[in-house]
């Protein structure tokens, strides 16, 4: 709990600064909270990893205990990463004006689903859909991933 959710950031996002208004400009700034949380999280996992390295020596060496800190594109395979990469995606289509629609149905994804998954891209049905069928969209529905 070392972040506040008000603390305002200059210059942290490039160029691109959006001006959204009412839920949108809600969402975006969950999906902003939530992308530096995860950040947060992967650098102390680096930075951890590395500290526990080096203190612990040789024991901790055939336990992998390096493969966070090996570098950013290993990092980016984590769940934290690839959670980053959904809260982009989110964030693009904020600004592109279909976030909240479903990607299977096209419908609008509750508010409530939405509070707890900023980033979420099916509704809970199509959601629900796909764990079913091993992650398949329903017949023409998108091939993306799901969350
Ligand atoms: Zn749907």
């Amino acid at each position: 709990m070392k972040d506040s959710p008000s603390r305002h950031r200059q210059n942290s996002n490039g160029p691109e600064v959006p001006k959204f208004r009412g839920e949108k400009r809600k969402r975006y700034e969950a999906l902003l909270s939530l992308r530096d949380e995860l950040y947060d999280q992967v650098k102390d996992l680096s930075s951890s990893s590395l500290v526990n390295s080096r203190e612990a020596g040789e024991d901790l060496a055939d336990i992998g205990s390096d493969n966070f800190s090996r570098d950013m594109g290993l990092t980016l395979m984590s769940e934290e990463g690839k959670r980053i990469a959904l809260i982009q995606d989110a964030i693009q289509r904020l600004i592109e004006g279909d976030y909240g629609e479903c990607i299977d149905c096209g419908t609008k994804i509750g508010s409530g689903r939405l509070d707890a998954i900023p980033y979420a891209k099916l509704c809970i049905k199509c959601k629900t859909f796909r764990e079913d069928n091993e992650g398949m969209p329903p017949e023409g529905g998108s091939e993306e991933l799901t969350e």
